[in-house]
């Protein structure tokens, strides 16, 4: 039976700040980035989109990005304190860490899977390939936001890697879509409520004006593809007349409501 997700709460993270042409090059803009992660009540359980920077860039930013020093070279980071940490952003929306049953991570980027490990219990899901490909990335990728070690870490955890789509409780409400391109197992979630059909793109788009571009980014593992997992996105919100919440987006961080029925 088709079911809806009960409420989508947006929820901050820390920010980054970086040269839009970097991802889009007819755009010359200074852009401060957002990295929020995205909490889902379902009858079946709580699930997490992305888990945003680890609690360990909080404690010490030079020493956690120097595994990554071709990033850092380009990416600003405002001060990012433990407040920020998704845990901490769950305690304050009156959610128990502990409680979140399924965490989805949209790709292994430490913006995005930083913060796994704080969810030991949770059924982890990334599409197939993908965690293994950030723990040993191509050499053109070391340094350049894979966190490999950070990763590594994580094997033991309950890993769920699913080779397609994934419909998480089988009744359409959150649905993994395989969007790959910006990293070899990229995926999107679409959640449907009981109001409206919200699509979060983790980094399958990084700017709002991609949804007219239909274009992929700059360093995007592969462009084709990319470019394709975009196309994706946008058509089926086209087809499901649903809000595309382009995760890093600040526009649709200030413009979006942060709790969704
Ligand atoms: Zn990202």
């Amino acid at each position: 039976m088709a079911q809806t997700a009960n409420k989508l709460i947006a929820l901050p993270g820390g920010t980054f700040g970086i040269d839009a042409s970097l991802m889009a090059p007819e755009d010359h803009r200074y852009i401060e980035m957002v990295t929020p992660t995205f909490l889902i009540e379902h009858p079946k359980g709580l699930v997490l989109f992305d888990t945003g920077y680890s609690w360990r860039m909080a404690e010490d930013l030079h020493a956690y990005m120097e595994e990554m020093s071709k990033l850092a070279a380009i990416v600003n980071h405002r001060p990012f304190t433990r407040d920020l940490v998704v845990d901490e952003q769950l305690r304050r929306h009156g959610y128990d860490p502990a409680k979140v049953g399924f965490v989805v991570v949209s790709h292994g980027h430490y913006d995005h899977a930083g913060a796994v490990s704080l969810f030991p219990h949770a059924q982890l899901f990334a599409i197939a390939g993908e965690m293994r490909y950030a723990a040993w990335p191509d050499a053109r990728h070391v340094k350049l936001g894979f966190k490999s070690s950070e990763i590594a870490a994580t094997r033991g955890l309950n890993w769920n890697e699913p080779e397609h789509d994934h419909d998480l409780f089988g009744d359409g409400a959150v649905l993994i879509l395989k969007t790959p391109g910006h990293t070899p197992g990229e995926c999107s979630l679409r959640v449907r409520l009981r109001n409206e059909t919200v699509m979060l793109t983790g980094d399958t788009l990084h700017l709002r004006m991609q949804i007219r571009t239909l274009k992929g980014m700059g360093g995007d593992y592969d462009p084709r593809q990319a470019a394709d997992s975009v196309k994706r996105v946008v058509e089926m919100a086209k087809a499901e007349s649903a809000r595309i919440w382009v995760n890093h987006d600040p526009d649709d961080w200030a413009e979006y409501p942060h709790q969704l029925e």
